[in-house]
């Protein structure tokens, strides 16, 4: 047998340093659709970790609208949109977004992403070039720190929500471009940016404000427009980015802006333009799920999903560990310790219930959580047993460390 390269040795030995931190992850295998419950490596489970805020991923008329785009327009697109990829698919789906997201941006236009992950690159690499200047928040989202360092520019970090510092970066900025990027819903922690301020803040500094509402869309507002129709806001200058697998349930992103911003997308962002574009069977899709967003229907669902988030955090009275203030389907639980988190990952896991337990580099050191995501398709009795499993849970850690 041929000696192990010292490649592979190299590279084992650093996953091996990974275990030793508690920082293995591994992907559980989803064998149902999407749901609350689900079989997940062959038990049955009830999950609090997905992003289907609305219940949508699996809705028979989302699914059959899939299928039937599918029929119209075949299994893939064939090329990127500037080749020959863009179909009536996607451009149908970019008017629907565009009129929705009007009240808030002027003279909008939108842009249909294949993932939001590309979506943030595109904005961030295309908008701020070598002479531009990044004002990044602290807790963004990984897409949008890899988005500012695709980009040339020079980037500057302020503090989680801090205004006075972000201020004084802009003050000094002596940058011809100036962008301002955050996270509306932050992923790991649920609580909302203070986006007037902020964009009042851009408006002084002729800044753009660049917004991911990944969490937001869907979810927010009262006919789910997301973070610009909970606040009110509406601006030339805002870049909003919506992703569509969470709430819409489907898959992709679309950037919503004035519509020259768009065109310079078209033109120059290469996220966009050097890949396939999605199937137009899933923007067809997106159509029907933008249907029951926008509707009565998603206006019960989002109601509903704020009964279950009070619901939740009224019974959730922990002792040790720290539920983070948020009104956002992001409930988090600070635990701080990584094995301890793993533990405690576990021990709902052995008791069915499937929480995603997030560690460093995803968030801070010392900041270890369980990240509970609710959906409007949870009832109220699977809420109260998970609260009650984790106040249990909870009172043995308490337990074990005091024996
Ligand atoms: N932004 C935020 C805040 C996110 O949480 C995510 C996904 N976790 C993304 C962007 C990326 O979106 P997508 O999954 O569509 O690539």
């Amino acid at each position: 047998m041929s000696e192990t390269s010292p490649l592979l040795s190299g590279l084992q030995a650093r996953l091996d340093a990974l275990g030793q931190q508690h920082l293995i992850r591994q992907r559980r295998l989803v064998e149902t659709p999407h749901a609350p419950a689900m079989t997940v490596d062959g038990r049955a489970m009830l999950a609090f970790c997905s992003n289907d805020y609305l219940g949508l991923a699996a809705d028979a008329r989302v699914v059959e609208a899939l299928r039937d785009g599918a029929l119209r327009y075949g299994a893939g697109s064939g090329a990127s949109h500037l080749i020959s990829g863009h179909s009536a698919a996607h451009a149908a789906l970019e008017d629907r977004l565009a009129d929705f997201l009007s009240p808030h941006v002027p003279s909008v236009r939108a842009l249909y992403f294949s993932t939001g992950y590309m979506a943030n690159l595109a904005v961030l690499s295309a908008l701020a070039g070598k002479d531009a200047e990044i004002f990044s928040e602290e807790l963004n989202h990984a897409s949008l720190i890899d988005g500012a360092r695709l980009a040339r520019a020079t980037l500057r970090v302020y503090p989680h929500k801090d205004l006075a510092q972000l201020e004084t970066l802009l003050r000094q900025s002596t940058a011809a471009d100036r962008l301002v990027v955050t996270d509306s819903v932050f992923s790991m922690d649920g609580d909302i940016a203070p986006l007037h301020e902020l964009l009042a803040l851009c408006d002084r500094h002729g800044a753009w404000l660049v917004v991911d509402d990944a969490h937001g869309f869907g979810v927010l507002g009262e006919s789910g427009r997301g973070v610009l129709e909970q606040l009110a806001l509406s601006s030339q200058q805002l870049v909003y980015v919506g992703t569509l697998g969470k709430a819409a349930g489907v898959a992709g992103a679309f950037v919503a802006a004035h519509a020259t911003v768009v065109e310079w997308l078209v033109q120059r962002a290469r996220p966009y333009i050097y890949t396939t574009a999605a199937p137009p069977a899933v923007a067809h899709a997106l159509l029907a799920s933008l249907d029951i967003i926008s509707g009565d229907e998603g206006r019960q669902r989002r109601a509903r999903l704020q009964q279950l988030i009070s619901r939740l955090r009224e019974r959730l009275a922990l002792k040790r560990w720290t539920l983070l203030p948020s009104e956002t389907p992001i409930q988090p639980v600070v635990i701080g310790d990584n094995a301890q988190t793993m533990a405690a990952g576990a021990a709902l896991l052995a008791r069915g219930f499937w929480v995603g337990a997030i560690r460093p580099p995803t968030v801070p050191q010392g900041t270890s959580r369980l990240r509970i995501t609710l959906s409007a398709a949870h009832t109220l009795a699977q809420v109260d047993a998970l609260a009650d499993a984790l106040l249990g849970i909870e009172a043995a850690a308490m337990q074990s460390e005091g024996a």
